[in-house]
């Protein structure tokens, strides 16, 4: 094998596979390098959920293939007191998660791929100086332990929310920018399989307090037989241990769900926040997970990673055939990104730190009147803010009277998401105007 290459992708799930696959298909020489065994590549603690609103925002097709276990054609959120619900036409697909990441990866194989698996990419390279520098290869240790230095002309981290490469970038650099914990939310999930059929296939989730403190937990049926089940908690100081909680607080909730046999129990962490204020630097980009790239209200990350490995994939090809892969270069990414898809996830995030902070018995009261109604929720998703008739509404809404600290706290959260929209989509055009731009965005978020 060849220790350079055009590009250098870490990581082989999604994100990685989208890239690698766009760029040799762009006929550039890709290298991806992935710590898993490839037969083990895409066993992710997953959701299984493939979101249509999200696929048809960004202009992509939604997937087809053998991995499709059924179509969604609508899904329940349901009160804290499992006594009020909204049901919601969310329309979408439930994958096998494994054989879909298993059919990516061959997509990304049969465009000419190399790919490197049993391997870690353990730290960047750097070529330059000062402002000259420039990240320029990877070291990495295979599964014997021995390490080499791989050069490429762009490193890609898709090493998922750890962002392994990222991470270790000159804290000088925009991109290395520290995603906070408490913008991240910790996973427990398992498939349960019964010896006999349930009544419906549903797709459920459930705030609770209690329960999954700052986030929910679902149950989603696969097929009559198979649920998958799952907790997200939010990684703020002293937060639950989720695999705890499913055992002490979730399962005594919904007792039917001890009749089955586990088939399957992982863990994870999923970012909840806006993506990164910066994708890219000197002869590097991030997408996917390592670059926050996921629909803070939904934990949906498959659809915006993919997204962004194409749109990706033109800049970097334009940034080699140009032989200059400085972030002027590459700061198109950024641009395009917030403006088709970043300015969704900022208002996605008012809207789950929204919903973090009401005690269960707001919630109970917002679904128990339906104030948020079911078009309220998916125009939030697929939007990042709430349609004009939700003004409306609130300032009639009578049902409110009764709770008028709820009222002033839903005011706030749409004007909210209005600023934070308005601040996305003025995203800046080149890094000159980057600092002052940060600068209003994290005074936003500071500012509760
Ligand atoms: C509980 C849970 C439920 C979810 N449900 C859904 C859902 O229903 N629908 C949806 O759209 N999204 C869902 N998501 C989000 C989705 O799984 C992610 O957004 C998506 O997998 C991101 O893909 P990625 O390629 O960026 O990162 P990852 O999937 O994390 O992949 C990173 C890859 O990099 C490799 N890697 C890591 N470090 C190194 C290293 N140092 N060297 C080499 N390789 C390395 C890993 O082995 C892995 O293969 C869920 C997430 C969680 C945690």
């Amino acid at each position: 094998m060849n220790n350079t290459a055009d590009a250098i992708v870490v990581g082989m799930n999604v994100a990685g596979a989208t890239i690698s696959k766009e760029l040799a298909s762009l006929g550039l020489d890709v290298l991806v390098i992935e710590r898993l065994p490839q037969k083990r590549i895409g066993e992710k603690t997953c959701g299984d959920g493939l979101e249509k609103h999200e696929f048809k925002r960004l202009g992509m097709l939604l997937p087809e293939g053998k991995f499709i276990i059924r179509e969604i054609t609508r899904g329940e959120l349901i009160a804290p007191d499992l006594k009020s619900s909204i049901t919601a036409q969310a329309e979408g697909r439930g994958i096998n998660r494994y054989q879909f990441n298993q059919h990516l990866v061959s997509l990304s194989l049969k465009e000419g791929v190399t790919l490197l698996d049993e391997t870690v990419a353990i730290s960047p390279i750097f070529d330059g100086q000062r402002v000259a520098k420039k990240a320029s290869g990877i070291t990495v240790r295979d599964n014997q332990g021995n390490t080499k230095r791989i050069k490429g002309k762009i490193v890609i981290d898709c090493s998922g929310v750890f962002a392994r490469i990222r991470n270790q970038l000159p804290s000088s650099w925009w991109v290395s920018e520290k995603v906070d914990s408490k913008d991240t939310a910790v996973c427990y999930r398992e498939t349960r399989k019964f010896g006999f059929e349930l009544d419906e296939l549903f797709v459920r989730a459930y705030f609770s307090k209690e329960v999954a403190p700052g986030a929910f937990y679902w149950i989603g049926c696969q097929n009559l037989r198979t649920v998958n089940i799952g907790i997200g908690i939010l990684r703020t100081p002293g937060h639950p241990n989720p695999k705890r909680q499913f055992y002490a607080k979730l399962l005594p909730r919904h007792p039917y769900l001890e009749k089955g046999t586990i088939t399957w129990k992982s863990g994870g962490v999923v970012p909840a926040r806006r993506p990164l204020d910066c994708m890219v630097a000197n002869g590097f980009l991030t997408l996917g997970d390592a670059a926050c790239q996921v629909n803070p209200i939904s934990g949906g990350g498959i659809g915006p990673s993919m997204f962004a490995g194409k749109l990706a994939a033109t800049v970097i090809n334009e940034a080699l055939e140009n032989r200059d892969t400085s972030i002027e270069s590459l700061w198109r990414y950024n641009k395009n990104y917030n403006d088709q898809y970043g300015f969704v996830q900022a208002g996605g995030q008012i809207f789950r730190e929204f919903l973090s902070s009401l005690s269960d018995e707001d919630m109970n009261k917002i679904l128990g009147v339906q104030i948020l109604s079911e078009e309220d929720i998916l125009y939030a998703l697929e939007h990042g803010k709430l349609d004009a008739g939700f003004v409306t509404k609130i300032k009639l809404a009578r049902k409110l009277i009764r709770y008028p600290n709820l009222l002033i706290l839903l005011r706030k959260m749409q004007s909210r998401m209005e600023k934070v929209r308005s601040l996305y989509l003025a995203y800046p055009e080149t890094p000159r105007d980057f600092l002052s731009w940060r600068t209003k965005v994290h005074t936003f978020f500071n500012d509760q």
